[in-house]
């Protein structure tokens, strides 16, 4: 095909990325949004195909049989709350990708890329050094959040080796640059980013890791526009740029919602600062309610307004469409329900609201922060399942709570609260929470799914 009509296939799969992002923006048009960007990416699959220095069809129909068997049988087996490790692992193979891509171009540049010789060696050892830290980051993120990796080194030394590598496969990757026929350098500077990656991800704690998963799925991005100037390949450094600006844009939201610094995540400082939050003992001896499901339904005989707080707990109790049933009887008999969500309840940005689109509720019932924090007052009950550091009143009230800070959804107003859980554990800060010892809270203790399919039972029997 000619360049030209290549050319004008990409500038159409941009448009098409750029406009699926902008259909990912809200709920009501993240299908179509999602549709107009794999439509996007198709495009640009074709046109690539029909570059004529395409050197084996053969050798790419096996990849991508081989990479589509692998990825579809993964991706309808993995559990929602193992979610964020696939897209880390996922991030991690683009990564990957992208460095092999570079690096192939380094060994045989003459062949395979016409752009600039310096073009050439500046990019790929970007890439090189942006995909290989990608890589083995990610790794370690999947084995963390898989719970098969629970090192978190720190201390003077661990710093100074973490900093070393990362200095070391910078000025290794532009010695390659300048002079890229000394290719010792190109592959020392390889090593030191894929050791650099290693370490900076083994620092972050495990419960971190959603927050590394989005800045690494920028840096994935961010190789691929580097492997994109490679090959003077229009639509991979538009892709890539887009990727690596919505990971960025996605790891500043998660910072903000958590109320902390990217800095703070990234030196795994919340460990530290939960140790040294108030003990559980002192505030819940002796104050905490526990309710039982039939004693819980008659709190709804009268209720008028009632508000569901979803959180992580709802994830693994798998209690999303229970929780739409119990929603759903509720209305029939004539409350109003409202679902209250937090940006980061859960395990990954969305978590909640994915969950209660796939049991079906209506996007129209979910209220986020801004909108149902002026509203708790006028809620007769508010029952939060398997929510903790979201709904925890230290976020507004103890400054010296790690979490002081954090918006948190202030179920606390609300005439009564119900707060399904199994125990009065921690959350995922790892600190205790006073609700569990309002005077207006009530423990309905036991898995998410259980307890709530015990209470609708018990309403149906009002
Ligand atoms: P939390 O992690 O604070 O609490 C979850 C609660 O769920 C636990 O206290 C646990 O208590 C309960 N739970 C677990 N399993 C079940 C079950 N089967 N049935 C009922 N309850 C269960 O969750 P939140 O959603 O409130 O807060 C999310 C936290 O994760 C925030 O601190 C946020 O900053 C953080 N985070 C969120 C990210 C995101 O993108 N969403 C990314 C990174 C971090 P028990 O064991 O007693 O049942």
């Amino acid at each position: 095909m000619q360049a030209n009509a290549i050319n004008a296939a990409y500038l159409a799969a941009a448009a098409l990325f750029i406009l699926g992002l902008r259909g990912l923006a809200s709920p009501r048009t993240a299908v179509r949004g999602n549709l107009l960007g794999a439509l996007g990416m198709f495009v640009a699959v074709l046109a690539t195909l029909a570059d004529s220095r395409i050197l084996s069809y053969e050798l790419i129909a096996w990849g991508v049989a081989l990479g589509s068997l692998i990825g579809a049988v993964w991706a309808v087996r993995v559990q929602m709350t193992a979610m964020p490790q696939l897209v880390a692992a996922f991030n991690g193979f683009g990564g990957g990708a992208s460095a092999l891509v570079a690096a192939s171009a380094v060994l045989t540049a003459d062949a395979v890329s016409d752009v600039p010789a310096v073009q050439l060696h500046i990019s790929s050892a970007l890439s090189v050094l942006i995909g290989a830290a990608t890589l083995t980051g990610s790794l370690v993120a999947w084995a963390k959040l898989q719970g098969v990796m629970y090192w978190q080194p720190r201390g003077g030394f661990f710093r100074l080796l973490s900093s070393g590598s990362a200095v070391a496969a910078v000025v290794l990757g532009g010695l390659f640059a300048a002079d890229p026929e000394r290719m010792p350098f190109f592959w020392g500077a390889t090593v030191a980013a894929l050791v650099y990656g290693f370490l900076f991800a083994v620092a972050v704690g495990g419960a971190d890791m959603p927050v590394v998963i989005a800045l690494l799925n920028s840096c994935s991005g961010l190789a691929a526009a580097a492997t994109g100037f490679v090959f003077g390949n229009n639509v991979l450094i538009i892709a890539g740029s887009l990727v690596g600006a919505s990971g960025l844009i996605l790891t500043r939201i998660m910072c903000k919602a958590m109320n902390r610094s990217l800095w703070d995540v990234l030196s795994g400082d919340l460990a530290e600062a939960a140790a040294g939050a108030a003990c559980a003992d002192d505030i819940y001896a002796g104050r905490v309610k526990s309710t039982s499901p039939e004693e819980a339904a008659l709190l709804f005989d009268t209720a008028r307004v009632a508000t569901i707080v979803p959180g992580y707990g709802m994830a693994v109790a798998q209690a999303q469409h229970t929780v739409r049933d119990f929603a759903n009887l509720l209305e029939s008999r004539g409350v109003e329900v409202r679902y209250a969500i937090h940006p980061v309840a859960g395990r990954m940005p969305g978590h909640m609201n994915v969950l209660l689109a796939e049991a079906d509720v209506p996007y129209d019932r979910l209220y986020d922060i801004d909108e149902m924090n002026p509203a708790f007052g006028e809620t007769d009950v508010a029952v939060v399942i398997g929510a903790n550091d979201v709904v925890n009143p230290a976020a507004r009230d103890d400054k010296s709570s790690p979490i002081y800070g954090m918006p948190i959804l202030e179920v606390d107003k609300a005439r009564t609260v119900i707060v399904i859980k199994r125990s009065l554990s921690p959350g995922f800060a790892g600190i205790p929470n006073r609700l569990f010892a309002n005077d207006n809270s009530l423990m309905l203790f036991g898995d998410g799914k259980q307890a709530v399919r015990e209470l609708t039972a018990a309403i149906k029997e009002l």
